[in-house]
């Protein structure tokens, strides 16, 4: 790995964690507090978050088994996702290397930041190809995206491919585990210690079932942490999500139950698209939600669409040609959609 100053974007580099403005040294034994122009009255919500998260990220650092130090937390996945742009790509000159098909934000956000993206088609069964994928980086590539399980596939990358590319790449290896609560494969996060150059992303937008409070997790090295630190704005946290982040934590027996009902609801569907004569096939998912390849999936989606239901059409994505991604629903939508389908 080259040195992460040679990584970040020399101005990213040179700020001062001082300059962040995220800390008053005065306030940690204050009792009265006159510091930051905030009015005195409409307890609790005249103060400011904690830009630290600090009580957040000690519960974090319990169930998610990473210390609070190599967590870093966003408004969303996709903010973290927008941030390693900002904090590691020079606009035209660095580039980043993906998969496709995968996730649209990473490609949306290189092209917001002018970084270009160089994508490299999955192979056969949208298996991982660490050689291919490498093959595609050159001096100026930052960042390697990689997604397991990878959206809108739903299949997990192999695991041998994935070490592959961390050990044989010189930047930051990035492992979105968005859906890593539905794979039983091994998650990178637990791999910090022994990789410095990867960051593993982690939501509370699927299993967690809080899409809502937006609240995305980073965990990687201490020194990615910091940096990310000096790029994000002061609270983009705010105390409403830390409060409904730690709550969700709190109930963690629910995101099993979800889990395990969700995994059973996935198979039923799923096994009952292979047997509808539009469906030619449908893909293995690690996810809760799977492609499938259907005799015509623009018409299928518009029919849908007509009758209230909404899938996602891949139609248009690479190697998805007439394919939908369907996310798995109650056992009622479920049979609501199949119902549907059986008519069309
Ligand atoms: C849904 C999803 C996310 C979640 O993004 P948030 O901003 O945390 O809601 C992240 N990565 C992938 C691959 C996803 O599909």
């Amino acid at each position: 790995m080259k040195a992460l100053q040679e990584l970040a974007r020399k101005n990213i580099w040179q700020i001062s964690p001082d300059e962040t403005s995220l800390d008053n040294p005065g306030k940690d034994d204050a009792r009265i507090f006159l510091d930051a122009n905030e009015i005195p009255y409409n307890k609790p919500h005249n103060r400011y978050p904690d830009p630290w998260q600090t009580k957040l990220k000690a519960t974090l650092s319990q169930v998610k088994g990473v210390a609070p130090e190599n967590i870093f937390l966003g408004n969303g996945s996709d903010e973290v996702i927008d941030m390693v742009y900002r904090v590691f790509c020079e606009p035209r000159r660095d580039n980043v290397v993906a998969i496709a098909p995968t996730y649209g934000t990473y490609k949306a956000r290189a092209d917001v930041n002018d970084v270009e993206y160089r994508a490299v088609p999955l192979s056969e069964g949208f298996r991982l190809d660490a050689q291919k994928t490498l093959a595609a980086r050159d001096a100026n590539t930052k960042v390697i995206w990689l997604c397991s399980p990878n959206d809108p596939t739903g299949n997990s990358l192999q695991q041998t491919e994935i070490e592959k590319i961390i050990m044989g790449f010189d930047g930051i290896v990035v492992i979105d585990e968005a859906y890593s609560d539905f794979s039983p494969a091994k998650l990178f996060r637990s791999e910090i210690g022994k990789h410095p150059n990867i960051i593993a992303l982690n939501t509370m937008s699927k299993a967690w079932g809080r899409a809502d409070i937006r609240l995305g997790m980073a965990f990687a090295n201490e020194q990615i942490v910091k940096l990310l630190n000096k790029v994000k704005l002061p609270y983009n946290i705010n105390t409403l999500t830390q409060r409904h982040a730690l709550d969700a934590l709190e109930h963690r027996q629910d995101v099993e139950k979800w889990v395990r009902m969700l995994l059973q609801e996935r198979s039923q569907l799923m096994k009952a698209f292979e047997y509808l004569p539009i469906c030619e096939r449908v893909y293995p998912s690690d996810s809760n939600f799977f492609l499938a390849k259907m005799t015509d999936a623009r018409s299928i989606y518009k029919y849908l669409t007509e009758k209230g239901i909404a899938v996602r059409n891949e139609s248009d994505v690479e190697l998805c040609e007439n394919c939908l991604r369907v996310t798995v629903g109650t056992k009622s939508e479920n049979s609501e959609l199949l119902g549907a389908l059986r008519q069309f």
